[in-house]
C-alpha cells in the first residue's frame, strides 16, 4: 500500500503571496513535487470561522476575495478547483462519529487562506478542494481532536492542510526593507518550533503558556489550523519544511506531520 500522505501546516502570509515572488512563494511552488499525488485536498483555514466544524460542499466552490486594500489584479484571480460533495459528506460524517457537531455548507466558497497557497502548489486547480472551518472560541486541544478524526483520510489520498500563520500580529508588521524581527516573535516562534520538532504535543497544545503568545496571536484563528494538522498527522514530531519572516513580524513556518507514520 502506498504510504499515507503527511498532513501539512502552511503559513499563507499576505494575499500578495498569490502573485509576488518570495522565498515562501517559491517554497510552495516546489512543494507538491515532494508529496505523493493526492486525490483531493482538505484545508482547515484561519479565514473560515464557524462554531463547530463546517465543511464546504459546493460542486463548484467560488473563489472568495476576502481581503481589502490590495491591487485590482488580486481580485481578478480565480482558483476554479472543483468541490467534492460526497467527500464533504464523508468528512462531516467522520467528524460527527468522533462527537463533533459537524455539518456541510453547500454555499460556502474557498477563502484566500485556501486558494492562495493552493494556487502556488497546484496551479492547474485540477484537484477537488474542500475547506474546513476553525472555531476561534475553541482551544488547541479541540482542534487537535478534529485533526485526529481526519487522520484516516490521509490513507485515502486526501491531503489535509492547516492554513494559517506561525505568528500573526498585524499591528506589528513593519514594511521597511530589512526590518528586524522583534525579540517577542523570536521567543515565541523558537519555543513553539522546538516543541513541534521534539514531539512535545502537550507542550504545543499549551501554546498560550509560551513567551509572548498573545502578542504573537492577539486572536487565535491563525494558529488553530496548526493543531488540526498536528492531529491529522498523528501528532509530532514535525518536519520543518520552511521558515521565513516577512514584514518584520510575520513568521511563515511550514511543517509536515506524519511523514514517517
Ligand atoms: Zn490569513
Amino acid at each position: 500500500m502506498d504510504a499515507p500522505l503527511p498532513a501539512l501546516f502552511l503559513s499563507h502570509g499576505s494575499p500578495m503571496l498569490a502573485v509576488q515572488d518570495s522565498p515562501t512563494g517559491r517554497f510552495l511552488d516546489g512543494l507538491a513535487r515532494h508529496l505523493p499525488g493526492p486525490r483531493a485536498v482538505l484545508v482547515a483555514s484561519a479565514h473560515f470561522n464557524a462554531p463547530g466544524p463546517v465543511v464546504t460542499a459546493a460542486e463548484r466552490p467560488a473563489t472568495v476575495h476576502d481581503f481589502g486594500g490590495f491591487p485590482p489584479a488580486l481580485y481578478a484571480l480565480e482558483y476554479p478547483a472543483a468541490g467534492d460533495p460526497a467527500l464533504a459528506a464523508a468528512v462531516a460524517g467522520r467528524l460527527r462519529d468522533a462527537g463533533f457537531d459537524a455539518r456541510t455548507d453547500p454555499e460556502a466558497g474557498l477563502d484566500h487562506g485556501v486558494w492562495v497557497p493552493l494556487r502556488r502548489m497546484y496551479p492547474e486547480a485540477d484537484l477537488p478542494v474542500l475547506a474546513l472551518s476553525v472555531d476561534p472560541w475553541r482551544d488547541a486541544a479541540w482542534h487537535y481532536r478534529v485533526g485526529q478524526a481526519l487522520a484516516p483520510l490521509r490513507k485515502a489520498g486526501v491531503l489535509v492542510v492547516g492554513s494559517g500563520s506561525f505568528s500573526h500580529n498585524l499591528r506589528a508588521l513593519d514594511g521597511r526593507p530589512g526590518a528586524p524581527v522583534p525579540d517577542w516573535v523570536e521567543a515565541f516562534t523558537a519555543a513553539l518550533r522546538r516543541r513541534l520538532l521534539e514531539g512535545d504535543v502537550a507542550g504545543a497544545l499549551d501554546w498560550t503558556a509560551l513567551p509572548a503568545a498573545r502578542l504573537n496571536h492577539p486572536t487565535p484563528e491563525h494558529l488553530l489550523p496548526l493543531f488540526v494538522a498536528l492531529g491529522a498527522g498523528g501528532g509530532a514530531p514535525a518536519g520543518l519544511l520552511h521558515e521565513d519572516v516577512e514584514l518584520g513580524a510575520l513568521a511563515l513556518d511550514a511543517y509536515a506531520f506524519g511523514l514517517h507514520a
